[in-house]
């Protein structure tokens, strides 16, 4: 049986007496165990951390660079393995997978222009003799803590930045897929980053507690479900943390009467059902306006979710693959039986199924019409292949129905009216909106981040945001004393004094 060990200093770590079980979910099977370390193994990874992270910080910004520069070139080289390893532990299709390790990069190439995106500024002449500037210096130790349904983008996300700002990172990731997450930081330690910058420890609370206890560790950043995401969040500021910390979500997308249906069938199927809907800005909610819209709508949508194929995840003509576990497959059936009992009507029901030949953990895609606001299973996050349809009479009640959602991830609208556009863009009470875009993920240069349930703290992921979470701003306000040191002015050189 293969064994997931710690990444600690360069080398491969064992500890912690405890392991978890790392299933292949196309198969229904484990494939591997984990290691889960406690404080003690957190301890070897912050003191590898603290003694790297002086002369990493030291580092001209130019030299930190082109490790993110070789960084880029040497996952490029491995995508195909990545993928791959990716794909079997999470269960998402390759050609996901792939995307996952992409959008990852992504954020990789935005930090090899971090000369520019980490200069300070400067104002000459603030006052009499007198010049302001900042900098922006390392935090020192900056930890993430990441959900299973990225393994390859959300770690990147983190540690990109912070390590291209001359921080030292200690990655958490999930449990359930931990193997890519180690293998990204073998590949930082080939393209030449120091012994102890970045290093892997697993675990399960037992190791996150410890994190958000540990005095050296000055910022934690959070991504997977509400509750924890508002745990980490509190605990990690009531020690003095910088935390941020993102959710989950449950993202509506609006269909206007002038909505060109075709393209949003076709974003719909692709939005609530590729990755098995386990993704954070996937459109588990779509809202025709007017019953009219709704009735179009619905005939092209059963026929378009009816042809989805589900598939191990190594099966290039499936459009989807399994959950990630069996617990999670009893959870998504056991929403789907509850929209049922609510009294949604379940057009299209996706539990049961089976694929010939594997034991995996497969959910059709399924699809509900007359979901109400009030339904538990409206209100909470299903995270699987599941589409509800909530009809809105009015514009108004469509803006309503997200602002009010406790969650605020993402929402998109579909019409080809420029001014319904605007306003949704501008009144809607959710933190990322597409405008027939149906997953509104910003590009690696813009900040990413979710509102009310779906992100606590104030500054969002990668981008210019990610640059202010992993440093602090240091503002130097200068003076100079006038003549020249041992030259013939003496006498002008006073040390000058306030007024
Ligand atoms: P999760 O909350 O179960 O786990 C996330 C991390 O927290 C893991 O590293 C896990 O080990 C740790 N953890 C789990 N239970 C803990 C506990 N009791 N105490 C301390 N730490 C704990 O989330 P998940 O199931 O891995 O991921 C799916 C969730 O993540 C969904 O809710 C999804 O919407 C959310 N998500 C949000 C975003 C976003 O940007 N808002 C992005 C991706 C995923």
């Amino acid at each position: 049986m293969r064994s997931i060990q710690h990444y600690i200093n360069g080398k491969s770590v064992s500890g912690g007496d405890r392991s978890g079980v790392v299933f292949n979910p196309s198969e229904g099977k484990q494939q591997a165990e984990v290691a889960l370390g406690g404080a003690d193994v957190l301890q070897q990874a912050v003191d590898a951390a603290n003694a790297a992270q002086p002369a990493w910080a030291a580092t001209n910004p130019q030299r930190r660079a082109r490790v993110m520069f070789r960084y880029k070139e040497l996952v490029e080289q491995h995508m195909d393995e990545l993928a791959e390893l990716l794909s079997s532990e999470h269960g998402k299709v390759i050609a996901d997978a792939k995307g996952d390790v992409q959008r990852g990069l992504e954020v990789i190439e935005f930090c090899c222009g971090i000369p520019h995106a980490q200069k300070g500024e400067y104002t000459q002449g603030a006052g009499p003799g007198i010049d302001v500037y900042s900098m922006r210096q390392p935090l020192g130790i900056g930890c993430g803590i990441t959900p299973f349904n990225f393994p390859a983008m959300i770690p990147m996300w983190m540690f990109g930045p912070a390590i291209a700002t001359g921080n030292a990172f200690i990655l958490k990731p999930s449990e359930r897929d931990p193997s890519v997450p180690v293998r990204l930081a073998e590949l930082m330690t080939e393209a030449g980053l120091p012994d102890g910058i970045l290093n892997v420890v697993h675990g399960d609370k037992e190791m996150v507690d410890a994190i958000l206890d540990h005095d050296d560790i000055k910022a934690v950043s959070f991504v997977g479900s509400s509750d924890i995401a508002q745990y980490i969040y509190s605990r990690g500021t009531a020690n003095a943390k910088r935390v941020q910390a993102f959710g989950g979500a449950k993202n509506h997308g609006i269909v206007m009467p002038d909505a060109d249906l075709d393209q949003v069938v076709n974003d719909l199927t692709g939005a609530a059902f590729g990755s098995a809907g386990e993704r954070c800005m996937a459109l588990p909610v779509v809202v025709p306006v007017g019953d009219d819209t709704a009735a179009r709508l619905r005939e092209k949508l059963v026929p378009a979710i009816e042809k989805l194929r589900v598939g191990v995840s190594t099966d290039p003509d499936a459009h989807y693959g399994p959950v990630v576990n069996e617990a999670h497959k009893q959870r998504v059936e056991n929403w789907i039986a509850k929209c049922a009992d609510e009294g949604g009507e379940l057009v299209i029901d996706g539990r049961g199924l089976e694929l010939q030949g594997t034991d995996g953990w497969f959910v059709g895609p399924t699809f509900f019409d007359h979901v109400k606001p009030e339904f538990e299973s409206y209100k909470e996050e299903i995270f699987g292949p599941v589409l509800q349809m909530v009809r809105a009479d009015t514009f108004e009640e469509a803006v309503r129905l997200p602002s009010e959602h406790q969650y605020g991830n993402g929402v998109a609208i579909f019409t080809r009216n420029g001014h319904a556009a605007r306003e949704f863009a501008h009144r809607v009470n959710v933190g990322m909106v597409g405008i027939n875009v149906p997953i509104p993920v910003p590009v690696a240069y813009h900040t990413f981040g979710g509102w009310k349930r779906s992100g606590f703290g104030d500054i969002d992921q990668h981008g210019p945001d990610g640059i202010r979470f992993w440093t602090k701003a240091k503002k130097i306000t200068q003076r100079w004393p006038d003549g020249i040191v041992g030259g013939d002015n003496k006498d002008a050189f006073v040390i000058p004094t306030m007024g």
